[in-house]
């Protein structure tokens, strides 16, 4: 939510105007206390949840409906994880984004970009991330790359969650976990504890990143479920918070006796997941 400048000054700094108005505290916040804050969030996952080690390499997805975003996420990201001596390598999908674009973007930033241009594509968001950690755990197995950072939001972790189970889908529902692993390979949401419109504004208030035009792609909304759940969760904490907290709560009951899935690490009744099962036949 915008304020308008000069009017209040920032509640945490109390030396600069605030600029942004968080619906999930109420904090009135300078853009920078709001930078620091979600750099502070992220910490916050990466140690609680061991996202992260001294010297490690991390493969970093860029989300195919939202590489804007995504990019002021690695921002973020390498930020937080800065006295790890960690190596990023970049993930990009060019059926969805203008990888190319990308590629000379990272250059500067001392990125490795990993171009993906397989023949495989969906309109069905779920299908389109269950694919792309698909391959990012195939590359990641190939190169030893230890972490999988894919830029999800606590509101959008809390949608997967509960729709994996409102459908009993236990893959669908491992999405929202804050980490998973399969044969060493951790897949982490080092955003799981910050909201999407936190970086949403600072995305669009970075003039580096809204000037380019990388393409993106318009995911068919899952029965309408995601865009309200989404809407409905952003505009009430309480219930973003009290559902995510039910979720782990009730993982160990709903999913404590299942299998995982052999390829990418999430509950299932089977060794392997419908996803996994459909890109192995398509893409081996
Ligand atoms: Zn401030
Ligand atoms: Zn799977």
């Amino acid at each position: 939510m915008y304020i308008e400048k000069g009017l209040t000054y920032c509640s945490s700094c109390r030396k600069r105007y605030a600029v942004f108005k968080r619906r999930t505290s109420g904090e009135k916040l300078c853009r920078l206390c709001l930078y620091s804050s979600v750099v502070r969030q992220v910490r916050k996952a990466l140690h609680y949840y061991k996202m992260i080690r001294k010297n490690c390499s991390i493969m970093f997805l860029l989300m195919a409906n939202s590489p804007l975003l995504s990019i002021a996420a690695l921002s973020i990201y390498e930020s937080a994880i800065r006295d790890f001596n960690a190596g990023i390598t970049v993930l990009c999908f060019s059926k969805y984004i203008n990888c190319k674009m990308i590629r000379d973007i990272m250059k500067a930033d001392r990125y490795g970009v990993i171009e993906v241009d397989d023949e495989f594509t969906t309109r069905d968001f779920i299908e389109w991330l269950k694919y792309g950690e698909y391959i990012a755990i195939k590359i990641a197995r190939e190169s030893n790359i230890e972490f999988i950072a894919v830029p999800l939001y606590r509101d959008e972790l809390s949608t997967l969650s509960l729709f994996g189970l409102l459908t009993t889908s236990r893959t669908v529902f491992s999405e929202g976990l804050p980490i998973r692993e399969i044969d060493n390979v951790k897949i982490t949401r080092p955003f799981y504890y910050v909201v999407s419109d936190d970086v949403l504004y600072l995305a669009l208030t970075d003039k580096h990143v809204i000037e380019l035009d990388i393409g993106k792609c318009e995911f068919d909304e899952k029965a309408e479920f995601f865009k309200h759940a989404g809407i409905i969760l952003r505009t009430s904490p309480e219930l973003m918070y009290s559902s995510s907290k039910s979720v782990e709560i009730l993982q160990s009951y709903v999913f404590g006796e299942v299998k995982k899935c052999r390829y990418c690490g999430s509950y299932d009744i089977s060794d392997v997941c419908h996803y996994c099962a459909k890109f192995k036949s398509k893409i081996g």
